[in-house]
């Protein structure tokens, strides 16, 4: 399914009509955000300008916050939001019937002479992988918010493919004209800087291949594998700035970084190259001005945090904690 299958035309009413909330950006923390607001009653528009590069639709989708060196508050929403993932996936698949790829089943640190055997890649035994285990998972980004993005479409949440030109408190410019809301989520990932945010882009490359996977995702000093799609998910380059694709310096970082650590692999088939730019800089969510809201900045962990910024985005803006409907 893709982006514009779940779009349905939107009446020009829109534009006349004074909106609760305005969610501008509809990757994996805008959609979340958009969905947990309209779960608990409010009134939600979602503008997506459907950019490429959208890091949500590139993203490994690790659950993994260990591996990740997050300490301190940002290791507490990480927990936070992995407790909160179980029933975020279960209510997805009973609303939309789409079945999001997720585990928790762990991740691993590869390290020679770690102290923990890894034994997660049946089809590789031979490798006798040792390192660290670790609490976590991965969930499938892309997947999740094509549920997010239907479940919040059925329960009357409106999308609108959109770009957002210039926000002001109450106030959306958007390339299709104004809309006027109550309060304004920037959700807008890499794109934040237009907003006078302090995020940049960084590019990362990943690619998948068409070979059986280990069980968990699996963390080398320089990049990581992750089961994905009956396949692996090879991840992922850093590089800063907009340029756009997959270029041959990204090619050869993935080749070398399989090369370096899993020759094995070498002659397993490219099934595809994925790319999308991170929102690196200052993690920013909550009330910025009266009624306007950043939600951006999460980098590499967007995913792993994003339920645990829509809690926030959400309670900030109803005054109290969702819940499943106001009525
Ligand atoms: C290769 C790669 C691997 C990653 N691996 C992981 C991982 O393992 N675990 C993890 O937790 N995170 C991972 N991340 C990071 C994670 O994917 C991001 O932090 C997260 O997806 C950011 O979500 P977002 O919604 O803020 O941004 P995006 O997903 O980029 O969405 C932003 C959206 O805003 C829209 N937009 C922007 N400007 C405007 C505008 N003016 N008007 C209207 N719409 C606008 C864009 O069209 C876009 O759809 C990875 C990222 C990459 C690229």
């Amino acid at each position: 399914m893709t982006q514009a299958d779940v779009l349905p035309s939107i009446s020009l009413e829109v534009f006349s009509h004074h909106h609760e909330v305005i969610i501008v950006g509809g990757g994996i923390i805008g959609s979340l955000i958009a969905y947990t607001l309209r779960r608990a009653g409010a009134e939600v528009i979602m503008l997506d300008a459907g950019f490429e590069g959208e890091a949500t639709r590139a993203s490994a989708g690790m659950l993994a916050p260990y591996p990740e060196g997050l300490a301190g508050e940002l290791l507490e929403w990480a927990e936070e939001s992995i407790a909160l993932y179980p029933a975020l996936v279960a209510e997805l698949q009973e609303q939309t019937g789409i079945a999001v790829p997720f585990s928790l089943e762990g991740t691993g640190l590869v390290m020679p002479g770690g102290e923990d055997h890894l034994s997660v890649w049946p089809s590789l035994a031979s490798l006798n992988l040792r390192g660290r285990s670790y609490p976590g998972g991965y969930v499938h980004p892309l997947r999740l918010k094509e549920a997010l993005w239907q479940a919040f479409q059925r329960m009357g949440g409106l999308v609108l493919r959109a770009e957002a030109l210039l926000v002001t408190p109450g106030r959306v410019e958007t390339d299709r004209g104004a809309l006027l809301g109550s309060h304004i989520v920037l959700a807008t990932g890499a794109w934040s800087g237009r907003f006078g945010l302090g995020v940049q882009p960084v590019k990362g490359e990943a690619m998948w291949l068409e070979t059986a996977p280990p069980t968990i995702p699996l963390f080398f000093e320089e990049g990581y594998l992750l089961p994905r799609d009956g396949g692996l998910y090879v991840g992922a380059t850093q590089r800063e700035g907009w340029r756009p694709g997959v270029d041959l310096i990204g090619l050869q970082w993935l080749i070398s970084f399989v090369h370096n650590h899993v020759p094995h692999l070498e002659t397993a088939p490219i099934g595809a190259l994925l790319w999308g730019y991170r929102p690196m800089g200052t993690l920013q969510v909550g009330e910025i001005a009266s009624g306007l809201y950043a939600a951006t900045g999460h980098g590499r962990n967007g995913v792993l945090l994003a339920p645990a910024t829509a809690q926030r985005i959400a309670r900030s803006i109803l005054g109290v904690s969702p819940r499943r409907s106001r009525g």
